[in-house]
């Protein structure tokens, strides 16, 4: 079972030391996946690992790790982008339910997964987003990424 980091390097990881989402989150392509838009507040990536269709990410775009942190029109914005996200996958899955995960365990950098949940999906089950591997072959990546790019396009 996975652990947590010993608590001195967690909490320097929690002010931003070594924070590979500060490093890494805004780039267009990253070790989790690339990137569908550059948002206002946050980046929006589609994960590499699609088991989970949909599996996207938003990614603040300062260090932060708990929402209480950030001023009122920094914590709005970010999840009108959270929401906005959310809207180009309903466009584009047309899921039963979009789900919104907030963890930060592994990187306490504050990103929002949101999963698509369909209804073919046991809605009690709980997420394991790691669980399986779904590598999409790379046309059918790129044509997700472009579906989503559209469909935040769309008013
Ligand atoms: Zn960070």
């Amino acid at each position: 079972m996975p652990t947590w980091m010993p608590p001195d390097e967690w909490a320097a990881l929690k002010r931003g030391d070594g924070c590979v989402l500060c490093e890494d989150a805004h780039q267009d392509v990253n070790v989790f996946g690339s990137k569908i838009a550059d948002l206002t507040w946050s980046w929006f990536r589609l994960a590499n690992n699609q088991y989970l269709p949909g599996w996207t990410v938003v990614t603040l775009k300062r260090h932060a790790t708990e929402l209480f942190q950030l001023a009122p029109d920094e914590l709005a914005g970010y999840w009108a982008d959270v929401a906005r996200a959310a809207r180009a996958l309903d466009r584009v899955f047309q899921p039963a339910k979009i789900n919104y995960l907030v963890m930060g365990n592994i990187c306490p950098h504050i990103h929002c997964h949101l999963v698509p949940r369909f209804y073919s999906d046991d809605p009690t089950w709980p997420v394991n987003m790691n669980q399986e591997q779904g590598i999409l072959p790379p046309d059918q990546y790129a044509a997700r990424l472009d579906a989503l790019r559209q469909a935040l396009t769309d008013a």
